[in-house]
């Protein structure tokens, strides 16, 4: 993904690097490769991790399901992944 720098306007390819800040949480960060400048792209920890996890395999369930022809149960699935998507924006704005 390409980005302008608000600094310096050169523009660059995001590489996101990532750091341990304290209480578990994970800092995703990149720097311009021309001035330097660092921008954090997000926050997460263990709560924000638990969650993506979570919905990533029920995202994958959902899928299945639906593969299988079951679109009852992907319909449930994929609500189920709607709840998990607002839950993990509620968690990621208590840290971002
Ligand atoms: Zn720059």
């Amino acid at each position: 993904m390409k980005v302008y720098c608000d600094n310096c306007k050169s523009e660059f390819v995001i590489d996101k690097k990532a750091r341990n800040l304290e209480n578990g949480i994970e800092e995703h960060y990149f720097n311009c490769p021309n001035c330097d400048k660092e921008y954090i792209a997000f926050r997460t920890n263990s709560e924000t991790r638990e969650i993506q996890k979570k919905l990533q395999d029920e995202i994958e369930e959902c899928k299945k399901v639906a593969s299988k022809g079951n679109i009852q149960a992907a319909k449930k699935k994929w609500n189920r992944v709607l709840k998990l998507r607002k839950k993990h924006k509620k968690a990621m704005a208590k840290i971002n």
